[in-house]
């Protein structure tokens, strides 16, 4: 039961991480109805209902029958299982990591894991379509992240220092590589996940970022879906990174050394 609750709760999370997704490169606001891509209409709340409305609707607008995107319940039902990933990693603390957080906040742990998976969804999407990362949602994880270190206190200095030290590291790099490589939003992005694992874990995770985007990158060119040499969106791969790393990040450690 609280499965399927947690479960609904991602959907409407991924309702809404669909309206970041649409708004925010544009520049639009957050608030008001949401309304037809093409038509402009606005969308009344029993067409609205996430992964559901997709279907009964047979996939088209009531108003101007234009095809709705596949992104919409996709993005839905990702985001109801990784509030269930999100809500099991919570009920079944083996890793010491995450019991650290607990031993910190206690409950809101959960609330903050899943309040990062929306934001983190958002920005996997928005990068890979538009390889930007917008610097709205990189400041809403520092917040919650700032939240959460002010709480903490001891790793406070430790965990803020690991922040810097990715963000410079990818600062180094959008500099030598001209800014082709890396973009100023995985820059600030960074910064976040470095204040998120402290160390040593943020620099596995940079590790693992790097790992799985090079890894991405070779099958993509050897399936010619990509040239050598152009950009590829660096987003994604940290955020598979993060759960990796948020996951196995402290097993890997283990067999590492
Ligand atoms: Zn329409």
């Amino acid at each position: 039961m609280v499965v399927l609750f947690i479960f609904l709760l991602g959907l409407i999370f991924g309702s809404f991480a669909n309206v970041l997704i649409y708004r925010l490169p544009l520049g639009l606001t957050l608030s008001g109805r949401s309304y037809c891509p093409s038509c402009k209409n606005k969308i009344s709340w029993f067409d609205n209902v996430p992964l559901l409305s997709f279907f009964l609707l047979r996939r088209k607008c009531r108003s101007c029958n234009q095809k709705i995107s596949f992104q919409y319940p996709l993005v839905e039902f990702i985001c109801g299982l990784g509030f269930v990933l999100m809500y099991l990693l919570f009920i079944n603390l083996s890793n010491s990591f995450l019991v650290s957080i607990k031993g910190n906040i206690g409950f809101w742990v959960l609330p903050y894991l899943l309040f990062i998976f929306v934001i983190l969804l958002a920005i996997f999407v928005i990068d890979l379509k538009k390889r930007i990362i917008p610097d709205g949602l990189s400041y809403a994880l520092l917040i919650i992240v700032l939240i959460y270190l002010l709480i903490a206190k001891d790793i406070f200095f430790v965990n803020l220092f690991s922040g810097f030290v990715c963000s410079l590291f990818l600062l180094f790099l959008h500099l030598v590589t001209k800014g082709k490589g890396m973009g100023l939003g995985d820059v600030k992005f960074v910064l976040f996940g470095g204040m998120f694992f402290g160390f040593p874990l943020s620099l596995l995770w940079l590790f693992v970022s790097f790992l799985t985007g090079a890894l991405v990158g070779v099958i993509l060119i050897l399936v010619k879906k990509a040239k050598f040499g152009k950009e590829i969106a660096f987003g994604p791969f940290l955020i598979i990174g993060f759960y990796l790393t948020l996951i196995w990040g402290e097993t890997i450690l283990k067999l590492l050394f």
